[in-house]
């Protein structure tokens, strides 16, 4: 199956449009991923950091407060620790929210129970500093230092947690910036080579028949009527080819037409003219002057040659005419019969001259026909007058009535001939205008015009016209009139 062209481009540009809405779908989605983990990065990892070491220092500052107070029982020391204490609950709530991994929220909950447990240590030292004044500062002092450590070291451990999270991410955000730069690459690589290629393929296939057609209509142009063959197009452009072909076939049937008119003029009209010329040119010249017997003959001559002239641009005229479906024609409803006898006896001196026999074999009970009589007898005229053309002497021409085996409802008309046929490859000619067959037979002139006539009156009837012949057997055109 051949592909049109609008599939071919349709195909071509649906396959280049399906990778750039890949592309359109794929650049988006990995954006928004490189997006949400810069987003991550910057708001988790970054926040949590920073978080972290301000939350470090200021356990630091708390346990020094806290510290100097157990040392001076300066109760401004102690108002500082509170307030730092409420800064670093509101940071360890801020840091809380932004855990997202459960290694993280390992390092923070240890972080976050020592600090409890510092807190409720403090606690107690301060019970027992307004107990016992002589309890051991130093001693708390130091554990509660200890105690701050290991808060920071926990911290300190979830600050590394969320850099080396931070670095994954900015990895793992690198990674798919270059293979989104790879895909993008590639698809933008492949969809321009696609579209030079698919471009290249198309414009091939639909440039090359058509200059294939230019070429051939050159050579039109010079007489030269090719057909062409075997085009490898699209349809459009093969059944382009087939309209060149039809359009060359017909230029060279109206060329072949146009050699026949030029050889009917020369036959047709000239000769009788020249007959003419040559007739009256005696006449005025006085060479036949006094001979009355001479002169009668010279003026028959130009008689008949003006006759035939006559006749001959009056078939001219009726062919135009009926070309255009412009005839006239009387139909009445009658028999057939007469039409024929009367075309019979035209020509029946001529048969006896030459001795051919020349019958008829009515059909018993014939139906009438509807026709137009003098068109019909044109018609039994010149296929009589045919028969009896090509028809050499002691043969016989037989015309046949019939009724119609293949359509009831015509009566069907047969001129059969003894004669010398028609070969097989002229079956087809012999209806067109100005064709005449006459490659080896030296006949009377006859202007190719009869059979072509004699069809489109019957075609004007309604009826149908064919002939069967073999060469050196003789010929029978067979007509079907339709039945009143
Ligand atoms: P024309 O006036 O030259 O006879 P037609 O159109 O009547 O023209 O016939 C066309 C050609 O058909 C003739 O030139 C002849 O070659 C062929 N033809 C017609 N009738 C017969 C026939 N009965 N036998 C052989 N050839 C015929």
């Amino acid at each position: 199956m051949k592909i049109t062209i609008f599939k071919r481009l349709a195909f071509g540009y649906a396959a280049i449009m399906l990778m750039i809405i890949f592309i359109g779908i794929y650049l988006p989605f990995k954006l928004k991923q490189i997006n949400d983990l810069t987003r991550s990065i910057a708001e988790i990892d970054g926040a949590g950091i920073r978080i972290a070491k301000h939350l470090q220092e200021t356990i630091y500052a708390q346990v020094g407060f806290g510290n100097k107070f157990l040392v001076s029982k300066d109760r401004d020391f102690l108002n500082e620790f509170k307030k730092i204490h409420d800064y670093a609950r509101e940071e360890m709530t801020k840091l809380e929210s932004l855990i997202d991994n459960s290694e993280k929220k390992g390092a923070f909950e240890k972080a976050r129970n020592l600090y409890l447990v510092y807190l409720s240590k403090f606690e107690v030292d301060i019970k027992r500093l307004g107990k016992n004044s002589d309890y051991p500062v130093q001693k708390y002092i130091e554990e509660n230092i200890r105690l701050g450590d290991k808060i920071n070291k926990k911290l300190e451990q979830l600050i590394k947690i969320a850099g080396s999270d931070g670095e994954k991410k900015i990895e793992l955000s690198n990674r798919i910036s270059s293979h989104v730069f790879r895909v993008a690459s590639f698809i933008a690589v492949l969809s321009v080579f696609m579209g030079v290629l698919i471009s290249f393929f198309n414009t091939k296939s639909i440039t090359r028949p058509i200059l294939l057609l230019q070429k051939q209509t050159e050579e039109i142009a010079r007489g030269k009527f090719y057909k062409i063959s075997n085009i490898n197009s699209p349809p459009e452009i093969k059944e382009l080819s087939d309209h060149f072909n039809r359009m060359c076939e017909r230029l060279k049937e109206l060329d072949n037409m146009k050699t026949d008119f030029i050889s009917y003029v020369s036959h047709e009209l000239r000769t009788p003219l020249t007959a003419i010329k040559t007739a009256t040119s005696m006449l005025r010249d006085g060479s036949y002057a006094g001979r009355k017997g001479k002169q009668d003959e010279l003026l028959d001559i130009v008689n008949e040659e003006c006759a035939r002239l006559i006749k001959s641009v009056n078939r001219i005229l009726d062919l135009s005419r009926m070309e255009v479906d412009m005839m006239d024609y009387r139909f009445s409803k009658c028999s057939i019969i007469p039409v024929i006898q009367k075309s019979i006896l035209k020509v029946a001196p001529v048969a006896e001259l030459n001795r051919i026999n020349l019958e008829l074999k009515p059909y018993p009970d014939l139906p009438l026909v509807i026709i137009d009589e003098e068109m019909i007898a044109q018609v039994m005229d010149n296929l009589i007058g045919n028969a009896l053309k090509f028809t050499s002497e002691r043969d016989s021409v037989i015309v046949n009535l019939n009724i119609s085996q293949v359509k009831k409802g015509f009566v069907e008309v047969s001129v059969s001939d003894t004669g010398i046929g028609i070969d097989k490859k002229h079956l087809n000619l012999i209806f067109e205008k100005f064709k005449r067959i006459d490659e080896k037979i030296e006949t009377a002139r006859g202007s190719g015009l009869g059979l072509s006539i004699t069809k489109y009156i019957i075609t004007a009837h309604g009826g149908k016209i064919w002939v069967q012949s073999e060469p050196g057997k003789g010929s029978t055109f067979f007509f079907t009139l339709p039945v009143a």
